[in-house]
């Protein structure tokens, strides 16, 4: 086979919201894809209509877009090829490799139920295929389910990253594969169309491993060959129990809106269950391209750490020049009418974000006032002697030529010696003044980017405010 023949999918429902796993998933298709030269489609497994939204649809498309997930076909949708998945039933009828099936789901239950109730496993008594012709001729009319004879024996398939796995026949039960309704079931338009979309590698969660004997059958029983299987390892959580909504954020979506990079999530998802290079752990999408092999994926179970997350997300951050981030952070929402000031503002914070939320949440008082200030400070700083001082700076700074870093340090000494006071005791009120806070990237670098307008008016306002309420 030629590299060029290569095809893998990412075969989604879209029936909720891109979570980890669905997006590693389709991150290790697509660099399967790229890196072997093949193609990478995108089908919508949207047969469910009670449980499949437009919505999740949506939501599909934008976090493969966001992560820079690129789909050479597609979108498929499963919905738009009922007909066909019914063709293809018709077909195995006359094979006589799936025969129609009268029985109710209540029927199906209550029997069930039964089984269970005595203990056992429940698999369909082949009720059905048991009719004489005479029943048959009686059912005439009626609705049926199309299943699946299972043939006796084992069935057996290569796993990329498992070896040998092996069912017992026995062990299945003549499974449906049209419903009454005419919908299929996944596993039959599954295989529908990864055969005649030349499917060549599936790759996908190994929750999808019970199904993998069953789609074999139905490609044994059309004679077709089956593809190769590839099931990648489970995702946990920090805690080793699978990972659910109970873990945080499970969503793409969640983690975009919060203002992680997609850098940072596509890095994350790929170390979920593969290793690339020794002692290194930041990538870049072309270079999990040109890395990536199924080779290198683990049959052990993956923890997806958020503290993890979160440690990428800063890397990937410190490797953007300021330029990039800022357009990254527009891009995400930020709303900015000066775009120099807030370029300035990020070369001074770049270090100190975790994600992009926080230029808002922890950097606010670049952008507005301080409107409460921290309780510790604001009890150490307040004195008289420090008023007085903050009152002399204010007036220092006003007449300041150059308002840089540098002269605005010089200014503090010189003011701290004629009051004999430590620089410290003018850094500290000046901080909690500017910021409301007692922690800040260095005091002389921030009043620069501050700018003096911004550092004189809220001197200025901190002091009417300690005057109000002394009076
Ligand atoms: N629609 C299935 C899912 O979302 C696809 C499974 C497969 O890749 O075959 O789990």
């Amino acid at each position: 086979m030629k590299n060029t023949d290569i095809r893998v999918r990412f075969a989604p429902s879209p029936t909720g919201f891109m979570h980890i796993g669905n997006a590693r998933t389709a991150l290790y298709n697509y660099l399967f894809a790229r890196n072997q030269k093949g193609k990478f489609i995108l089908r919508i497994e949207d047969t469910d209509v009670e449980r499949s939204t437009p919505e999740a649809r949506e939501v599909i498309f934008s976090s493969l877009r966001f992560l820079g997930i690129e789909w050479d076909e597609g979108p498929y949708y499963q919905s738009e090829r009922v007909t066909l998945y019914q063709e293809y039933a018709e077909e195995l009828l006359k094979k006589g490799v799936a025969y129609k099936c009268y029985c109710q789901p209540q029927e199906l239950e209550q029997r069930r139920r039964e089984t269970q109730v005595a203990g056992k496993p429940y698999k369909y008594e082949r009720t059905c295929y048991h009719l004489t012709p005479e029943e048959k001729q009686q059912k005439t009319g009626l609705p049926f389910a199309i299943r699946f004879l299972v043939p006796p024996g084992e069935v057996s398939f290569p796993d990329l990253i498992r070896g040998n796995i092996t069912f017992k026949g026995e062990e299945l039960e003549d499974f449906v594969l049209l419903r009454s309704d005419g919908t299929p079931t996944y596993n039959f338009a599954c295989v529908i169309d990864d055969y005649s979309m030349k499917i060549t590698q599936v790759i996908r969660g190994e929750d999808h491993i019970p199904n993998t004997p069953k789609q074999i059958l139905i490609y044994e029983a059309c004679k077709w060959e089956p593809p190769l299987y590839a099931h990648l390892p489970m995702i946990m959580g920090p805690d080793h129990a699978k990972l659910s909504k109970r873990h945080g954020a499970t969503s793409v979506e969640a983690y975009r809106e919060m203002g992680y990079l997609p850098e940072a999530l596509v890095n994350a998802l790929a170390m979920l269950g593969a290793s690339f290079e020794a002692d290194r752990e930041i990538y870049r999408l072309g270079e999990l391209i040109s890395l990536f092999s199924l080779n290198n994926v683990s049959k052990k179970a993956a923890v997806f750490e958020p503290e993890k997350l979160k440690w990428f997300n800063r890397e990937h951050i410190k490797l953007m020049t300021t330029e990039d981030l800022l357009s990254r952070l527009l891009e995400w929402g930020f709303k900015s009418d000066d775009k120099n000031y807030l370029s300035r503002v990020l070369t001074l914070v770049k270090e100190r974000i975790t994600v992009l939320g926080d230029v808002h949440n922890e950097f606010i008082y670049f952008f507005q006032e301080p409107k409460t200030y921290d309780d510790t400070g604001l009890i150490t700083w307040s004195s008289g002697e420090v008023l007085e001082n903050l009152g002399l700076l204010k007036d220092k700074l006003s007449e300041l030529l150059d308002f840089s870093a540098l002269s605005i340090e010089k200014t503090f000494r010189s003011l701290a010696d004629e009051r004999s006071v430590k620089a410290k005791e003018l850094i500290h009120p000046l901080r909690l003044v500017l910021t409301g806070k007692t922690v800040s990237p260095g005091l002389f670098e921030m009043m620069e980017v501050l700018g003096r307008t911004r550092v004189v008016t809220r001197i200025e306002a901190f002091l009417a405010k300690i005057k109000q309420i002394n009076s």
